[in-house]
């Protein structure tokens, strides 16, 4: 049961000019962080935690993305989660929600301005923003420590991926090491999706939760790099056409076909 400690404040429920984390002396025993961004992987990366842990909060980041579609899914995702799992309802704990307004005034990614979507000239997508999980792995950190979380999940792969640099297993363990060096803590980042492609993060979603938790992710999650959510296709809702909605076709055709082998 994930216990609510008496005196602690929300971040979205606080004045926007005292938006701090108060200490917790009450400790969540067997408590994770899912960083959740109410896309496909971070919302199977949260089914994963709810299935394991018996305390999990999640946190979530408005760095001035360039559409807000993903942050508006979260909460109904939330929801949803709970008013269709009972089992994990009463796991599910208080979402994060930080602000991390000065991004765009220091960095350039398609992702944060309208910028068409190609290379850089490194070869790396131009929709990578760099420092990304860096500093959401940070603050994520930060917030654990407050809450007397002990894990973090999150949702990153190199897999079947972007090749966002930011997203390597190395990069997560190396966080992990520098994280706990820094804060004196025993902090541990598990990354479910790591060693995985995106059709077996399908299958993981159907092993956690059934074809109930596939539709529901299907229908609700968001990945589209644009924003789209006019377009309904079997995956879900996207422009079918940029990176994340290739990926998650692509991962949704091979999932299909693979259940259709069985
Ligand atoms: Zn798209």
């Amino acid at each position: 049961m994930c216990d609510e400690p008496r005196n602690l404040v929300s971040l979205a429920s606080v004045p926007a000019d005292d938006q701090r984390f108060p200490p917790v002396n009450e400790i969540a025993a067997n408590g994770a962080l899912v960083l959740f961004s109410g896309g496909q992987d971070s919302t199977t990366c949260l089914a994963w935690a709810l299935e394991r842990f018996s305390c999990v909060e999640t946190i979530g980041f408005r760095y001035g993305q360039r559409h807000a579609v993903e942050m508006d899914v979260r909460q109904p995702i939330r929801d949803a989660l709970s008013r269709r799992f009972p089992d994990w309802a009463g796991r599910l704990g208080r979402d994060h929600v930080v602000p991390l307004d000065a991004w765009a005034l220091v960095s350039q990614s398609a992702l944060l301005d309208r910028s068409d979507f190609g290379l850089r000239d490194d070869g790396l997508p131009n929709t990578f923003v760099p420092g990304r999980n860096i500093v959401f792995l940070a603050f994520a950190a930060i917030v654990a420590e407050q809450r007397g979380l002990k894990v973090l999940v999150a949702g990153m792969c190199e897999t079947d991926y972007s090749g966002y640099p930011d997203c390597r297993d190395d990069t997560v363990k190396a966080m992990q090491v520098t994280l706990n060096l820094g804060m004196a803590s025993r902090l541990v980042i598990e990354t479910p999706l790591m060693w995985i492609d995106k059709a077996q993060t399908w299958q993981l979603a159907e092993n956690l939760g059934g074809s109930d938790l596939v539709s529901l992710i299907v229908e609700m999650s968001h990945t589209c790099y644009i924003g789209e959510r006019q377009h309904r296709h079997t995956w879900g809702y996207g422009c079918g056409k940029c990176d994340a909605c290739a990926l998650r076709a692509r991962g949704w055709d091979g999932y299909v076909a693979r259940t259709t082998v069985r």
